[in-house]
């Protein structure tokens, strides 16, 4: 008999933990409590590179790997091919010589980064003369977005379909459903209170993201996602105007999702200083069509906590801790919780959530 697993939270680990089990032929019931949560305001954007020490980010190339074969399995089961993920290189303006120098150095160490990206250039060099550039710009050609709301909609109709979707609450202490082989804890920063009293820290980090539209011809960037520290993500051109995301914040004193109104004048001037000339005047006339915000669910190491939920009984597991990259993790962290329960493989120590030693000091083996 297929196993019945109970997922808990429709968000991005929710929908991947339960397109997994399905796939290994389990039923599925997925709940819900009818609160939005962070993936329905995601940009969904992916890059294997970080900007920060330009190195690559962890596991990029296994991840990369999951999520474009995940993702593509997805958009055919439901009709969705080209719909789901789509590849949008970002351009990187170089703040200083510095930074170049450092971008430049990994072509002559053959680092990781490599494969994902290009060697600076000046702007024009990708015929893009919007940018204000003085310093060059780095292409990263392996980044791209999904649009991870479409996801959530399509799994959505896909489990009400051919399995149960359940708009009910669940914590903890509710333990194994009645029924269940296994149930799944995907509450994102729903779950921060419960996991703090196991010794498991989830931080609430808010972010802001604006939607925009600028008339088309005025600001083109060639199809490049632009990057200055914030990022300008084209979106779709309609009735002559170019749309856009714009992001992101980040702060860790605000406890709500509700957008935060100085974050949107903010992340505007920001990328203001990514043009110049006539895409500059532009951009000034942009208009924010949608200010939107939410809740990420942080680890302290910035890896997710995938395993066995701690001092419960067999059976209650999690998937939490996507942060900043649930596009990018969330797919290979649910694959590595699926492969857990039905194969008995071992998770990565690096995802488990008793890798934390308040945790283990609680329940000690
Ligand atoms: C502004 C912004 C931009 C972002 N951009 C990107 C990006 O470009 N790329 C990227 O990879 N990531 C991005 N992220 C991060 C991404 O959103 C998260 O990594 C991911 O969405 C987390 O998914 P989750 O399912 O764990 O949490 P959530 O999406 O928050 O889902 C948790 C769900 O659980 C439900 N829930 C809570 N409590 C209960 C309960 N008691 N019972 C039942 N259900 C419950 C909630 O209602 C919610 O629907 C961004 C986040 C923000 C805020």
């Amino acid at each position: 008999m297929s196993q019945h697993v109970v997922v808990v939270g429709r968000g991005l680990a929710g929908a991947m933990v339960a397109w997994k089990f399905a796939e290994r032929g389990c039923r599925i019931s997925w709940w819900g409590d009818g609160e939005p949560g962070a993936s329905r305001v995601a940009a969904g954007m992916f890059n294997p590179v970080s900007f920060r020490r330009v190195v690559e980010v962890w596991n990029a190339s296994a991840h990369v790997a999951n999520m474009r074969s995940t993702l593509q399995a997805m958009e055919e089961a439901f009709g969705l091919q080209g719909a789901l993920i789509h590849d949008v290189p970002v351009v990187k303006i170089f703040a200083n010589d510095a930074y170049r120098q450092t971008w430049d150095d990994r072509w002559t160490t053959d680092h990781g980064v490599t494969q994902w990206a290009e060697r600076g250039q000046p702007a024009e060099g990708l015929d893009i003369t919007s940018l204000n550039a003085p310093h060059g710009v780095g292409k990263v050609h392996a980044a791209g977005w999904v649009d991870v709301p479409a996801l959530l909609d399509a799994m959505e109709a896909h489990v009400a379909t051919h399995h149960t979707l359940v708009d009910r609450a669940w914590r903890v202490d509710d333990g194994l459903p009645d029924g269940a082989d296994v149930v799944v804890d995907c509450r994102g920063v729903g779950a921060v209170k419960e996991l703090s009293e196991v010794g498991l820290k989830v931080n609430p980090n808010h972010g802001d993201v604006l939607t925009l539209s600028t008339e088309a011809e005025a600001l083109q960037t060639q199809g490049h996602n632009v990057n200055n520290g914030k990022w300008l993500l084209p979106m779709r051109q309609q009735d002559g105007r170019q749309w856009w995301r714009l992001g992101a914040t980040y702060s860790w004193d605000k406890p709500t999702p509700a957008p935060h109104v100085p974050a949107a004048q903010a992340l505007k001037d920001h990328m203001a200083d990514a043009f110049h000339g006539g895409a500059s005047h532009a951009w000034d006339k942009a208009e924010v069509e949608a200010h939107q915000a939410g809740l990420r669910p942080a680890s302290p190491d910035r890896r997710p906590m995938v395993g066995p939920w701690p001092g419960q009984p067999e059976g209650v597991l999690m998937l939490n801790g996507l942060g900043t990259r649930g596009v990018l993790v969330g797919p290979a962290a649910a694959e590595a919780l699926v492969n857990f329960w039905l194969d008995d493989l071992p998770i990565s120590p690096e995802m488990r959530p008793d890798r934390f030693k308040s945790v283990r000091a609680r329940f000690p083996d």
